[in-house]
């Protein structure tokens, strides 16, 4: 095949103009001669002319990066992830990009809004929370920093499901995003990968006589590559996602095809195209699937060999200096199978001895853990292993030999050590332990905040921090203040670029000399302030009537907890708060009272029974509260359902107080957070994850922490005695009390009995009515400094004066300076 990149140069200054008139002229050529539309026509053809035309302006820099990136001294690195939580694309283009007033000129000569054509973008729902946003972050930061790194994922054709409220009850609905064309991606087919299941392996000796394997009778699957641009703020850079798509083999099973069954040799195929159907939407918690597992080897083995034709392009077929080259960022252990599958090509297709290309693999594979949930640490049955992919497995025994003979040598003698280090776990049915795999494999392991790294080395990875201390290392996270700020918070953004320049927007660490401004003297500015959060507010209450049907008054207390419903972020001990204001109401304990909205919103994986719980407690809390004569302005309580990127662009400029309230220990890092931040929202918070940092920047007395420390939290766990904490805790007897009545499921009796017995269990992981007392006192602190309109908003102003370390761009840099190496890449705007 003849490779395009090197015949179609096009000269250099072949841009598109970016004024108005060029912009709608192109638009109306977009929707009238291409799509075929014209005025009048359903609003979703206006954002896809839009994209189209923003797309192309696109191109001369992504084909410029690309050039950049396939220079053969050109070292890059890969962040391969099975989630990218992408959310909407257009905002985003047209601020990096630069022609953001020019676009909403452009459309308003067809009395469009800009705002309102944006919304018609589907989310790309790629990922579940956490993890797949942050990978959508980095992108970004690295496309603004220059740095020559490409995602790898999949083309999942069923994103995040979208979640409906019924009765209460969370409802899923299939996400087909693709349904209508997406502009933002470019299929690849040029490029298409062949990736082996099943079989089995022969081993045989070369003509020289040495010992070679093959793995045969193979089904084989497709993947083809589709490229997503990602552009970097005002730089010229356009990086690339490279997104998966499987597809079968041209193939067909001969025996069925002459026995006369054509329909049913066709219909065979679809089972290699199931593999990118649908994202498996369970967050912090394994399902182990066969799917799963064959989507996992998917992504890796296609991408490990799109890199090798690449670097075989340049280099021809010595790979002897590979790892100079190339760095794999693997987005915790679900793409580790990536370390087996880089030994299997380098000595099955590149006859490499083991000795090197071990050497080659350790040198570029670098692991991130993100949790430290034993429930989401992944583990696959041997047995699936040896159906799906044999000669990986052997692999993998080959490494683990190895490996524990290295163990041996450390600690002569030690063979409980050996069994607890083992790759294999030999207990209840032989498994493969992915986490011990990407470690061994890998020459870097970072957790992703400060406390969380210094758990991996105390508790779960311990044997393995004894025995290789330098491999180990923090990298907090952060998020992308380009989308999270700039394109989200327009009035805040264009107030503090008024005040101290545009240059916090790709450096955050200059967002500090917003701090002066916090001086009391600043009132112009602290009027400014509040009235941008006010009209978010706004906003976001216009959001909740629409999607809730419950008002927000703006005046209120915006008190947010948005993130997936998991067990470990206690969505139930703000549960209980809300019922003991509402008992307060109740009993006219209400002087020097803070009217309140909470929102709650968030996605329980479809098969875990308390997150869905949760969800119908808190919507019949809210239905009960809401319609209480009693109770007026003074609470309001919402559950937003569908809770997406999107939804999240809304909801973070208009929060006044940001819950981050998990079981110290549990929450690795968390994101939200610093969204909150960012945008001038108090954080009530445990001491836990990314919190604590937060509040080394911000200061204690701009932050509410409440609760147990970790230690104290193990501590406790020893002689828990949850009841004794509720029987000597009037208000807490209060709200049991109110629960267990059935004031809130009067029609469905006993739904909740699960959920309290789980909160007076002795064994409760969560111990979520320990921290009742000092969460409710931190409340009533934020109840008491939100009356003080003044200072609280000297406090917002200073949230987000001290988030300037949490932007992705300083995450980047200390990936790049301690783990990738990588050089910017030469690229002017
Ligand atoms: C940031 C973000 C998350 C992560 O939130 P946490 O509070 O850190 O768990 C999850 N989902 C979406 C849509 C997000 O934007």
């Amino acid at each position: 095949m003849s490779n395009c990149d090197e015949l179609c140069i096009i000269p250099e200054n072949d841009k598109l103009p970016n004024d108005a008139k060029a912009l709608e002229h192109d638009f109306r050529r977009y929707l009238v001669h291409h799509l075929g539309r014209f005025l009048g026509c359903n609003p979703l053809y206006f954002y896809e002319a839009l994209s189209l035309t923003v797309r192309d302006r696109i191109m001369t820099d992504w084909r410029n990066t690309w050039l950049e990136h396939r220079r053969p001294d050109q070292r890059r690195a890969y962040y391969l992830s099975l989630e990218f939580l992408i959310g909407r694309a257009l905002g985003n283009h047209l601020l990096n990009m630069d022609i953001r007033d020019e676009s909403a000129e452009a459309i308003q000569n067809f009395s469009l809004v800009l705002e309102e054509v944006q919304t018609e973008e589907p989310d790309a729902g790629l990922g579940n929370g956490g993890l797949g946003r942050l990978a959508a972050c980095f992108l970004d930061s690295c496309a603004t920093l220059k740095l020559p790194v490409l995602g790898y994922g999949l083309r999942y054709e069923y994103g995040m499901f979208r979640q409906h409220i019924e009765n209460g009850y969370q409802v899923e609905e299939p996400d087909h995003w693709l349904r209508n064309a997406n502009p933002w991606e470019l299929e690849r087919a040029e490029y298409t990968q062949t990736v082996h299941f099943g079989g089995h392996t022969e081993h045989f000796l070369n003509r020289r006589g040495e010992p070679r394997t093959r793995w045969v009778d193979t089904e084989d699957v497709l993947a083809i590559p589709f490229d997503v641009p990602v552009s970097g703020y005002h730089n010229g850079v356009v990086n690339t996602l490279r997104l998966w798509k499987a597809t079968a083999t041209d193939e067909f099973n001969l025996d069925e095809f002459n026995a006369g069954s054509y329909p049913e040799s066709v219909a065979a195929k679809n089972d290699a195209e199931h593999i990118t159907m649908v994202l498996y939407p369970n967050d912090s918690s394994e399902n182990g699937k066969e799917l799963r597992l064959r989507q996992q080897y998917f992504l890796a083995s296609a991408s490990l060999q799109d890199i090798m034709r690449q670097w075989e392009a340049n280099h021809g077929d010595d790979f002897s200096d590979f790892a100079t080259y190339n760095v794999f960022q693997l987005n915790d252990t679900h793409p580790a199978i990536a370390v087996a599958e880089l030994m299997r090509l380098l000595m099955d297709e590149k006859k490499m001895q083991w000795e090197q290309a071990w050497e080659i693999t350790r040198n570029t594979m670098a692991y991130t853990n993100h949790t430290l949930l034993p429930e989401a640490l992944e583990r696959w049955s041997v047995h699936l292993f040896e159906r799906l992919l044999p000669r990986l497995l052997e692999i993998i025994y080959e490494i683990n030999a190895r490996f524990l003979k290295e163990v041996a040598i450390h600690w002569p003698g030690d063979s409980e050590r050996r069994r607890r280090m083992s790759i294999i776990d030999e207990n209840d049915g032989k498994s493969v332990r992915m986490a011990y795999l990407a470690i061994v494999g890998s020459f870097s392991v970072n957790g992703v905040a400060e406390l969380h790294s210094n758990l991996l080395k105390q508790g779960l990875f311990r044997d393995f921090y004894d025995l290789w201390p330098e491999k180990f290392n923090n990298k907090t996270n952060g998020v992308t203040p380009r989308r999270w700020i700039a394109h989200a918070n327009p009035e805040m953004t264009a107030l503090i670029s008024k005040h101290i320049g545009d240059g916090w927007i790709s450096d955050l660490s200059r967002i500090d000399k917003l701090k002066p401004l916090a001086a009391p003297e600043h009132r112009d500015f602290h009027r400014a302030w509040a009235n941008a959060k006010r009209s978010n507010k706004q906003e976001l209450a216009t959001l909740v009537k629409q999607e809730c049907g419950v008002d927000f008054p703006v005046d209120s207390l915006f008190d947010v907890q948005v993130k997936r419903i998991h067990e470990y972020k206690r969505q139930l001990l703000n549960v209980l708060h809300i019922v003991h204001l509402y008992n307060r109401i109740r009993r006219g304990d209400t002087r020097d009272w803070t009217n309140r909205c909470v929102l709650i919103g968030g996605k329980a994986a479809p098969g875990y029974f308390m997150a869905k719980r949760t969800i119908k407690l808190i919507n019949n809390v809210a239905d009960i509260i809401n319609c209480d004569p009693a109770v007026g302005d003074r609470l309001k309580v919402a559950f937003l359902p569908n809770y997406r990127v999107s939804s999240m662009e809304v909801i973070a400029p208009a929060t006044d107080l940001s819950e981050q309230i998990s079981t110290a220990g549990k929450e690795a890092s968390g994101t939200g957070n610093m969204k909150f931040m960012m945008n001038g929202a108090l954080t009530i918070g445990t001491y836990d994850g990314a919190n604590i940092e937060i509040l080394d920047a911000v200061g204690e007395e701009n932050f509410f922490l409440f609760g147990l420390r970790v230690e104290e939290v193990e501590e406790m766990r020893r002689d828990y005695d949850p009841r004794g904490i509720i029987a000597a805790d009037e208000d807490l007897a209060a709200v049991f009390h109110l629960l267990e009545s059935g004031h809130f499921n009067i029609d469905e009796p006993g739904i909740f009995d699960q959920l309290i017995a789980a909160m007076k269990d002795p064994r409760d992981p969560w111990m979520t009515v320990a921290d009742f007392r000092s969460y409710v006192d931190a409340q009533e602190q934020v109840s008491c400094a939100y009356q003080d309109q003044e200072t609280w908003v000297r406090k917002s102003i200073l949230n987000t004066a001290s988030s300037g370390f949490f932007s992705t761009d300083r995450t980047m840099q200390e990936y790049n300076r301690d783990i990738w190496k990588l050089r910017p890449m030469d690229i002017h705007a």
